[in-house]
């Protein structure tokens, strides 16, 4: 490692708070006002004034605002615009979670105007800046935002432990996560529809494409008319265009839409963007519909448990405003908590492995052994180098590009890991086994251990997307506000290492092509002396992470591991289901959040067409 400086306490250190763009949260106070200053204020003042007399969308009022320099007044507006309380005590369906799936299915039950819908979210609505602006969504790990998970001790990593981010937010982890559009190897799809009839890839299409609104239009695999705006990142960084040629050079095959046909290849991502802003399920689903007053979407509720009378789902028991309230669902309760607060919740109200449940003292309603088993993720590492040129995201704080990101370009509006691909490490894999994130920035720890001096780097993230292992989520206690205790078993199959090691490898081969000449500065890690397959095998087990994408604690199917049926009904339960990515039978070979989304979708549609 070269002798930049380095703070492992200070996070996600690339990019300079951007004063200027009053990302903080707090417009700075000034007593004796520039005529500058003086004209901001006027078109504030106009700007607040339309959008509460509804003259500009909630939308171009994020747009104006962050233009003219007051994101961080749009905070009041827009809660004031988005957080509703229940006014009522029953509702047809009760949807917890308003996240990727959840709020797709929300969104999507109350198209069907005689239906009345519910979402408790646990999160505050969405208005915080650092989430519609692509590049500042780190800035969101560990904050209110975050449930900032952390794995226990895992074995492999000398006790070491995984950080595990999930939004806390209107759009769940839709609101911090990277924006990268995927949908995973078709054939993944393919062995869940063995034992779940309608969830191969063909029959799972029609609603990824129904849920998007690609950029390059309608077409075969692609969704034109959809709510989730879908498009090419507007400003690729130069240094993402040089890794891309690199590739090439390399020898790797390049791929222009990694959802279209083949899988592997080497190309720029498409992202969950319009016009540079984040499109989170939130922004997508929810909010037109709270805005259309079709559902009632209530922030800063937290879900305690699931009413269960007679072995039938009757009501949800939440905390908001320090007080305890029930909410009647007369038709159904849909659980959408995601993979590590869904088995939590399923537990806390009496459904799971009976030996853990008594052991926490709650009384078994339902003995359910397979809830919380079955944890699956992709893991990642870096492979990084200092930039010769002042042209990585460390810039990205600066007045120029504010001034860019007024027009919805510039490195504000980069999602970090702009490109990527698959390739198949293992050949007997049915689907790649191995993703690249490419980053024409520092990603060292989850951004944790990035130098702090403000010098350039960019990253090489080798992933392993198809690990042999599988974890749990297991209760810390019976009180839903505790923890719970979540283990990935991580390289309990030593032939996880292979597929990393082999991508150290090729990241340096890449990094190493003349097409990366007037970029590339020193290997900064795993560093020069790193050459061994063991040395190797010692980085990894000191730089992995996780790349955000826990799925599977419960688990589609009719086996004994099941915990819903292909329908998403909860085994043994009424009117109960459960759709977000803890219903994964299998991990997908690529980002999860379409997939989540697309499995919110269907929920919605196998429930309206029962
Ligand atoms: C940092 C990060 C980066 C990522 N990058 C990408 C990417 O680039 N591309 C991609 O495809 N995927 C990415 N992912 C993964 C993807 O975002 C998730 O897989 C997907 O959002 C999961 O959707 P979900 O509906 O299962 O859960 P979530 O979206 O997490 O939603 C669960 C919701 O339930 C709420 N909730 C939980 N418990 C309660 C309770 N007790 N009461 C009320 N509400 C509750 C939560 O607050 C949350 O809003 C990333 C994730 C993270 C965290």
């Amino acid at each position: 490692m070269s002798n930049i400086k380095h703070n492992k306490k200070r996070f996600l250190s690339h990019m300079p708070v951007a004063d200027h763009l009053s990302v903080k949260g707090h417009l700075p106070v000034k007593d004796n006002l520039s005529v500058e200053d003086n004209m901001k204020k006027s078109k504030q003042a106009q700007l607040h004034q339309d959008f509460n007399t509804a003259k500009v969308s909630r939308r171009e009022f994020i747009k104006v605002a962050a233009a003219i320099g007051v994101v961080a007044q749009a905070p009041f507006f827009l809660v004031a615009a988005h957080a509703q309380t229940t006014s009522a005590q029953e509702y047809d369906y009760v949807v917890i979670g308003a996240g990727s799936a959840g709020c797709a299915v929300a969104a999507r039950l109350s198209e069907d105007s005689a239906s009345k819908v519910l979402v408790l979210e646990a999160g505050p609505a969405d208005a915080n800046d650092y989430i519609h602006i692509p590049a500042t969504f780190p800035f969101l790990f560990k904050s209110p935002l975050d449930w900032n998970y952390t794995s226990v001790p895992q074995t492999a990593l000398n006790g070491g432990t995984l950080y595990i981010p999930r939004g806390k937010v209107f759009g769940g982890s839709s609101s911090i996560n990277a924006m990268i559009y995927q949908r995973g190897h078709s054939s993944t799809y393919d062995t869940w529809s063995e034992t779940n009839p309608g969830w191969s890839y063909a029959d799972v299409l029609p609603f990824f494409k129904k849920s998007e609104s690609n950029s390059r239009g309608e077409s075969a695999a692609h969704g034109g008319n959809g709510p989730l705006n879908v498009s090419e990142l507007n400003d690729p960084n130069p240094i993402t265009l040089a890794m891309l040629k690199a590739s090439k050079e390399a020898g790797y095959p390049m791929n222009d839409d990694f959802n279209d046909g083949d899988q592997e290849g080497i190309g720029m991502y498409q992202v969950t963007q319009k016009n540079g802003r984040r499109e989170s399920a939130a922004v997508s689903y929810l909010h037109p519909a709270i805005e259309a007053n079709r559902l009632t979407a209530q922030a800063d509720a937290m879900v305690l448990k699931i009413v269960i009378t007679n072995g039938r789902a009757t009501g949800v028991t939440f905390l908001a405003d320090g007080k305890e309230h029930t909410v009647t669902a007369r038709k159904e309760v849909i659980l959408c908590a995601g993979t590590i607060n869904s088995p939590q919740i399923l537990m806390t109200s009496g459904i799971g492995p009976k030996d853990h449940l008594k052991e926490h003292g709650i009384a078994v309603i339902h003995d359910l052994p397979s809830v919380g088993q079955n944890l699956q993720d992709h893991f990642m590492m870096p492979v990084v180098y200092t930039c010769t040129q002042p042209v990585s995201l460390s810039q990205a704080g600066s007045k120029e590009q504010a001034k860019l990101y007024a027009k919805g370009k510039g490195m504000l509006s980069s999602n970090i890991a702009e490109a990527g691909g698959f390739l198949k490490i293992d050949p007997q894999s049915p689907a790649p086994d191995l993703q690249f994130h490419f980053s024409p920035g520092y990603f060292i720890l989850d951004g944790a251990a990035n130098p702090t001096d403000g010098s350039d780097g960019f990253t090489i993230m080798p992933s392993l997307v198809q690990s042999k292992g599988t974890g749990t989520v297991k209760l810390a206690s019976a009180d839903p506000s505790i923890k719970p205790l979540i283990d990935h078993n991580i390289f309990q199959n030593e032939k996880d290492y292979d597929v990393l090691i082999a991508g150290v490898k090729i990241a340096r081969k890449i990094i190493a092509a003349s097409a990366l000449d007037g970029f590339r500065g020193e290997e900064y890690l795993p560093g020069l002396a790193v050459q061994t397959d063991e040395d190797i095998k010692t980085y990894i087990n000191k730089y992995i992470q996780t790349i955000y994408h826990p799925v599977g604690t419960c688990k589609m199917g009719s086996d004994n591991m099941a915990v819903v049926d292909y329908k998403l009904r909860v085994h043994g339960i009424g009117n109960l289901r459960i759709a977000d990515a803890s219903i994964m039978p299998t991990i997908i070979n690529a980002n999860t959040n379409a997939p989540s989304i697309m499995i919110g979708e269907k929920c919605a549609d196998m429930i309206r067409n029962a």
